[in-house]
């Protein structure tokens, strides 16, 4: 994808390029939920510190459930720019539909999900931690939505708009089938890219 970008003349920031986490944020009490905590802000905050037009996080998904299976999109609608991330989420989500269908796999979608209410947590809306608003200092949690352990400092949000897509679910068998072939996942990078370029109104 990134290559794909870096073509069309687009500066490409990624978070990582391997599946560590953004820096060693492992908290001397083995913590989880406070080291994810922070490894996630600091993508955001790395984000706001480079300027960025916009961050895209990219997921694959997973389920107890191995029926669960295609793509969907994550916006936020509590900020200011809810709008253009509901149209980042739409490019992104239809970009990697035309990839997959390129490659011969016409797939059905889950949709543009507003994520403010991604999880109720205590009769109260947790969304998912890169999209949503910054916030007074609260107790730990990542996002996953654990809301235990030690206070953490107050969460800076995006200063631009943000969207996450989750392609496919590796624990559906023809999901994940897709996912180990090169062409598919190119396919799938190309689409995903391409819609970016779209959002950002450059030329492909
Ligand atoms: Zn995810």
């Amino acid at each position: 994808m990134r290559a794909y970008l870096v073509a069309a003349g687009v500066q490409v920031h990624l978070t990582r390029e391997d599946n560590g986490r953004a820096t060693g944020l492992v908290t001397p009490n083995g913590d989880t939920r406070n080291s994810t905590r922070n490894d996630l802000q600091q993508r955001v905050s790395a984000a706001n510190r480079i300027g960025a037009d916009i961050f895209v996080s990219l997921h694959s998904n997973g389920s107890g459930d191995p029926n669960m299976r295609c793509f969907e999109v994550y916006y936020e609608s509590r900020r200011p720019f809810a709008d253009e991330n509901y149209r980042l989420a739409k490019e992104l989500l239809d970009g990697a539909l035309r990839g997959a269908a390129n490659a011969g796999y016409p797939s059905p979608n889950r949709g543009i999900i507003d994520a403010a209410c991604w999880r109720n947590f205590n009769g109260r809306c947790v969304g998912l931690f890169v999209l949503s608003p910054g916030g007074a200092p609260t107790s730990g949690g990542g996002q996953s939505g654990a809301q235990s352990g030690p206070p953490v400092a107050a969460k800076e949000a995006t200063n631009m708009p943000a969207a996450l897509l989750e392609s496919l679910f590796i624990s559906s068998p023809d999901d994940a089938a897709m996912l180990k072939s090169d062409t598919v996942r190119d396919a799938i990078a190309k689409g995903i890219a391409d819609g970016i370029l779209r959002y950002l109104g450059v030329p492909a």
